[in-house]
């Protein structure tokens, strides 16, 4: 059998008649950039959150860049967030031009532990950039509290937690503007690049509009010099296409997820995902802890799974931010994780007929 790490045909195939639908109807309107496609996506997408704003944008980067320099983060200023992440989460801040302050990870949730965040304020601090990784969400009663009693701007990332919620609240909602990323792979995916920003407050949300289309509101009043950061019509009537399907498909991921644990529960060589209390985990990645870790992929790989780590090297580590000056031990979780870490397929169209089959490879290889 052949397990992909994920199938985006699978999905398109299950909604063919919508989608081909809506890209006609773009095309038949010529509305490719900006227009009534975009405009329906941001007012469906905000009224699903039941938040004010909802500005859409080129991809989930440059809206986490957008937000990062409308908010006034600039030379000078450092930003925390997380150790282990995708480097949009960081380079943005560099982008930005402040200072990226790493925080190391949690052991049982693989995502920022909030246990450290303490030691990372100094007087220069701006932000914090949280990463809701794997669909997973942080102690936002912990991050919220912290943010305020330092002045800190609270930014959300949640590329990889649409719908993801703590305490019945949704990711998205607890900061100040959070960013989505609707690449096609997430869980509320676009057929190419695709980004939104979300936020309650009026004045923000219309710097967030301008700077994305040139530092102008109105056509030719250019107030200051922005960036070309705009979803595609397209990408709209696609994503307005899904809308309709996305609850339905995170209780797939849910009980896959599920199902995944039951093939896996009694693997002692392996430790399975936590999942916070309180928390609604999405399930964006099913990211297992695994002993012979490479030897694990590889033996999976030739039973025809597909697997992939998230992330191979944690960001401190990596060669771009050698300029910080951190020796790997500054992330004793976060590194040791890089040699762990192995995400199992995971997509709402996977069957339990294939879950069964990775976790009875799985059950081989260590026997
Ligand atoms: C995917 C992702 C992004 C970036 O989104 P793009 O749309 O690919 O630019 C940012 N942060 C995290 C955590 C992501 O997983």
């Amino acid at each position: 059998m052949r397990v992909p790490f994920v199938d985006l045909s699978a999905q398109y195939n299950c909604i063919k008649a919508d989608i081909d639908k809506a890209i006609a109807s773009v095309i038949q309107d010529a509305a490719f950039i900006g227009g009534k496609y975009v405009k329906d996506f941001e007012l469906a997408f905000a009224h699903m959150y039941g938040v004010k704003h909802v500005i859409s944008c080129a991809n989930g980067t440059d809206s986490l860049y957008i937000i990062l320099k409308m908010l006034g983060v600039s030379g000078g200023d450092e930003v925390i967030t997380v150790a282990n992440s995708w480097i949009s989460s960081s380079e943005t801040i560099s982008q930005a031009g402040a200072r990226p302050v790493f925080v190391d990870v949690h052991p049982d949730y693989f995502s920022l532990d909030e246990a450290q965040l303490e030691s990372k304020i100094s007087p220069r601090t701006k932000a914090m950039v949280v990463v809701h990784l794997q669909g997973q969400m942080c102690d936002m009663d912990f991050i919220q509290s912290f943010c305020k009693k330092h002045n800190i701007y609270l930014i959300e990332d949640c590329a990889q937690s649409h719908f993801s919620e703590y305490k019945g609240k949704k990711a998205g909602t607890f900061g100040i503007a959070s960013s989505f990323s609707f690449y096609p792979g997430k869980n509320l995916g676009a057929y190419g690049d695709a980004g939104c920003i979300m936020t309650d407050d009026d004045l923000l949300s219309e710097k967030f509009t301008m700077y994305a289309r040139h530092g102008a509101l109105i056509k030719h009043q250019h107030q200051i010099e922005g960036i070309n950061s705009r979803m595609d019509g397209l990408q709209a009537a696609i994503l307005c296409a899904k809308l309709p399907y996305i609850h339905d498909w995170t209780n797939r991921r849910i009980e896959n997820a599920q199902y995944y644990n039951q093939q896996l529960l009694s693997v002692s060589n392996i430790q399975i995902p936590i999942v916070r209390a309180h928390t609604k985990h999405t399930f964006h990645l099913y990211v297992i802890k695994a002993e012979r870790r490479d030897q694990l992929a590889e033996f999976l790989k030739k039973e025809g799974i597909e697997t992939a780590i998230h992330y191979p090297t944690a960001l401190p580590n990596l060669k771009a931010y050698h300029y910080l000056g951190h020796p790997p031990q500054d992330f004793p979780i976060a590194t040791s994780l890089q040699d762990k870490i192995l995400s199992l397929p995971m997509y709402p169209e996977l069957t339990e007929e294939m879950i069964a089959y990775v976790g009875n490879a799985i059950n081989r290889f260590y026997q």
